[in-house]
């Protein structure tokens, strides 16, 4: 088992690995840049590095630092967390060239699933459903207007390299499809630095269902179930829960076999999910993979029992998972909201500043994954993400009254925050039902 564990990240996640650090026995050192200097998190490390400036292109985008700062501390391998460098391949190898292992897949894996075109053939060579699409890359527009009207309008168009929900287009008809195709290369070229793209037919109000998997070096691939994750804004998750208020045992277990499937085809190892839109049949079609731990993780750990950066730790340390898949069970219902500094009744604009009352929510049941406190500063530099509240419950209903007693319970001032949108949600009636699709936010909230 490693020794001592270096964090590339900051924030809720850092502190997550912290503490699954020291419960392992394993020291975490912590990496900062300016604007997190002196953040409270910091002091629960064993040592913290300062590795540049506020803006994450010289701070925790520096590969070349974040790796003299692991060989300096004497760290035997890096976690990446979610977001900067996790998905990053180039990195992956540039630590394990210098001895570091990375925790998180191969660099080849992470490579041909990281890319979008090469995921769904990945995908389809496994036998694995994808949206209906181009098969691969759209190089030129007449090849586009050819692959839209095979599969029919509306389109989606999307940039390979794309991710966090940036990086795609609808187009209604092949006027619309020709002007979009400028813009969608454009934006993809500033945005990722690759401007290929590829067509997926416009799956009308689908739902997101995502698969949470588990691999370890010998080729063992576990699931843990899905997290159903519809509820989205500009095709950003909000609030998720599990399991999936929208599909039935039967689907449950195609969705988590297609995922186990692919894993195993991409030589896949540790912790990453498989993403799925579910139509209004119930017909589940792949939609990427994101090859690492996600933000919305915690669901899953409620759900099933089982902390799953200690079982990524252990699987990039070459251990076995020592989990069978018939010994993963679930229990009752979770769900987690998002608590973003952002005001909800002006667009959502990111609110920074200095938090002058905080009050946690507790109770029977209740998590909260946040790095803050009182006397935080909420930066303008990095995502808004204040912290993550999850409530587990034997049914959806208890859940989501016991998440909106949360929610009136917790208090964040005076910088606005996501809190009373999400009450918006939970009491709204089809959400309720559990009748939602990824369009529900803006269609009936907004
Ligand atoms: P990202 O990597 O940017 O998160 P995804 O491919 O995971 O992008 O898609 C994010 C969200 O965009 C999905 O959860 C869904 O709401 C929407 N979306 C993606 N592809 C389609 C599609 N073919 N049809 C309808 N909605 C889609």
């Amino acid at each position: 088992m490693f020794k001592r564990i270096l964090i590339a990240n900051r924030g809720e996640i850092a502190l997550r690995i912290i503490r699954a650090c020291h419960e392992m026995n394993i020291e975490a050192v912590a990496v900062f840049s300016e604007a997190d200097r002196g953040a409270d998190y910091l002091r629960q490390t064993d040592r913290a590095v300062c590795i540049g400036s506020t803006i994450p292109k010289e701070s925790y985008l520096r590969m070349d630092r974040i790796i003299a700062a692991a060989e300096v501390t004497g760290a035997d391998a890096i976690h990446p967390g979610y977001g900067f460098l996790a998905e990053n391949a180039q990195f992956a190898q540039m630590c394990r060239d210098c001895k570091l292992e990375f925790i998180g897949p191969s660099a080849d894996a992470m490579r041909k699933l990281g890319d979008k075109a090469s995921a769904r053939q990945i995908a389809k060579a496994a036998r694995v459903p994808t949206v209906p699409g181009s098969d691969g890359l759209v190089e030129s527009d007449e090849e586009a207007v050819e692959v839209a009207e095979s599969i029919g309008f509306p389109v989606m168009i999307k940039a390979s390299a794309g991710g966090g929900g940036r990086g795609m287009r609808i187009a209604r008809d092949k006027t619309d499809l020709i002007a979009a195709l400028k813009q969608a290369r454009q934006e993809a070229a500033g945005a990722f630095n690759n401007d290929a793209i590829y067509l997926e037919k416009y799956i009308d109000q689908p739902r997101h269902v995502e698969v949470q998997i588990m691999a370890d070096q010998s080729g063992a691939v576990i699931h843990l179930y899905e997290r159903d994750c519809t509820i989205q804004r500009r095709h950003q998750k909000l609030i998720e829960e599990a399991p999936s208020p929208a599909i039935d045992s039967r689907t449950r277990r195609d969705l988590c076999h297609a995922a186990v499937k692919l894993a195993k085809a991409a030589k896949y190892t540790t912790a990453g999910t498989v993403e799925f839109l579910v139509d209004a049949k119930g017909k589940f079609y792949f939609i990427e993979v994101n090859a690492r731990i996600q933000v919305e993780h915690p669901v899953t750990e409620m759900l099933t029992g089982i902390d799953l950066i200690k079982l990524q730790i252990k699987a990039a340390a070459g251990e076995p998972l020592g989990i069978s898949q018939r010994s993963v069970r679930t229990d009752g219902h979770v769900i987690e909201c998002r608590i973003n500094a952002e005001d909800p009744y002006n667009g959502f604009r990111p609110c920074a500043g200095r938090i002058e009352k905080f009050r946690p929510p507790g109770g029977f049941g209740v998590r909260l994954d946040s790095h803050v406190f009182e006397g935080y500063k909420v930066s303008p530099y990095y995502d808004s993400l204040v912290g993550k509240l999850i409530v587990h419950q034997p049914t959806r209903l208890e859940a989501i009254r016991a998440m909106q007693r949360c929610l009136r319970e917790m208090t964040v001032e005076p910088i606005k925050t996501t809190i009373p949108f999400h009450l918006r949600v939970l009491e709204h009636p089809r959400f309720q039902a559990g009748e939602i699709d990824t369009g529900f936010i803006e269609r009936t909230l907004l």
